[in-house]
């Protein structure tokens, strides 16, 4: 089966590539395929934040998130270390937190709705660039085609989108050694505390006072909800910016920030997923083959990809109507693109904020700075689209 495009991945990078070309390249977007293994509305390991710059990048689609998907806003956040907090507000919302498996889902059946092609339930096992050694050994491959191979049978396209997370199998048909730059995520729902203050249901903790003892990052406590009942995503995201600092675990961690909220882990489901980080000079293409989102790589400062994500679609798309413009799908303008777009200042802004907000981990200093770096939180990293419309 032959196809122009084949997107691996239908979350937020694959389905917002999709959608961006169902705008401005249609007839590409007819004969382009989205192979997923799951099955929407498929679980995500996520705590929901959907920060502004995603909702521009929606409505550029011409989608309104507040009226599909039921979301909590969160209108304070509070950004602390050992005791002391700088509080970042805003009206409406800082924020909004989504269950995964709604905002992905609606984002599915809009695409479907837009004429994109969604294949559920087929794992990609392989990717074989047009020119591998896999094609030169003959086979099922076909001249300037690359070649994806799936638990259902072999496809073959003129360009792939790798849009399939942080243990993307599209990355090791494009990236030979995998550099290191993935960070640990731990995360657990538990229900609402019964008569919890109204107040803290719209507020969201980033608390970072682990980083003297070696989390280069932090632990979080959002609002969320499940049906409309109240719930709180606790979780703990450790970088890993610095690799020689040994990594310490996660899980007391979270124990203890929940022990000390009156909370406890027991009988409660604790799950951990990697999240590869944004490296400027990563590699993000080869002849034919595209990465997007986690796959790619993402914010390395708090671990925020959801934004990001749709920002990659919108960049892949318009890499991908230049390349069938002009008929040159080696791909190499792709990380300049990425680097000229809001996405890639941002996430190299963060970057930075990375190397220098973990690589302090005197506790006395960090305490004194702690106004300071909330200062620079708000300025230059919470929205990488705050307030563009
Ligand atoms: C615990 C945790 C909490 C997080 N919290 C937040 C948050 O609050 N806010 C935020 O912005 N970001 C958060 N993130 C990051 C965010 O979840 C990701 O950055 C985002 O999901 C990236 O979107 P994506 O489309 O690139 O990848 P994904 O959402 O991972 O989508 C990839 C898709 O590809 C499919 N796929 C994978 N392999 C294959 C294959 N071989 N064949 C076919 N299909 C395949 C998967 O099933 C999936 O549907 C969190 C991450 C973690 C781990």
């Amino acid at each position: 089966m032959e196809y122009d495009i084949i997107i691996v991945g239908a979350g937020p990078a694959g389905l917002a590539t999709g959608l961006n070309l169902a705008q401005s390249a249609p007839d590409l977007a007819q004969r382009t395929l989205i192979l997923e293994r799951e099955h929407h509305p498929r679980p995500k390991l996520c705590a929901g934040g959907v920060l502004p710059g995603a909702e521009v990048c929606l409505r550029k689609l011409g989608l309104d998130m507040l009226s599909a998907v039921p979301s909590v806003p969160v209108q304070e956040m509070h950004l602390r270390f050992e005791g002391r907090s700088v509080v970042l507000r805003r009206e409406p919302a800082c924020f909004r937190v989504v269950r995964r498996e709604q905002f992905d889902g609606w984002l599915a059946d809009t695409a479907r709705e837009r004429g994109l092609a969604i294949q559920e339930g087929t794992r990609v096992l392989e990717v074989c660039p047009p020119n591998g050694p896999r094609h030169r050994a003959g086979g099922d491959v076909l001249d300037g085609l690359v070649t994806v191979r799936t638990d259902r049978g072999t496809y073959h396209a003129r360009a792939v989108v790798g849009a399939d997370g942080a243990l993307s199998t599209v990355r090791r048909a494009v990236v030979s050694t995998q550099a290191p730059q993935v960070a640990r995520v731990l995360e657990v729902r538990l229900p609402a505390a019964t008569g919890a203050r109204t107040g803290r249901a719209k507020r969201a903790i980033f608390d970072f006072s682990w980083i003297p003892d070696g989390v280069q990052g932090y632990y979080w406590d959002f609002p969320s909800q499940d049906g409309g009942q109240a719930e709180r995503t606790w979780g703990v995201y450790d970088s890993r910016t610095y690799r020689r600092v040994r990594a310490t675990s996660l899980k007391p961690v979270l124990q203890g920030a929940l022990a000390r909220a009156g909370r406890s882990l027991d009988q409660h489901k604790l799950e951990g997923h990697p999240l590869r980080w944004f490296r400027r000079r990563g590699t993000f293409a080869a002849p034919h083959i595209l990465l997007a989102g986690d796959a790619a790589g993402t914010d390395s400062l708090v671990g925020e990809g959801i934004s990001f994500a749709l920002g990659y679609g919108e960049v892949a798309a318009e890499a991908l109507r230049a390349a069938f413009a002009d008929g040159d799908f080696s791909f190499s303008g792709y990380r300049q693109r990425i680097m000229a777009h809001q996405i890639g200042r941002s996430m190299s802004r963060r970057a930075m904020g990375a190397a220098l907000l973990y690589g302090l981990r005197n506790r006395r200093l960090l305490w004194l700075l702690w106004p300071l770096i909330g200062w620079a939180a708000n300025r230059f990293f919470v929205g990488w689209d705050w307030g563009a419309e």
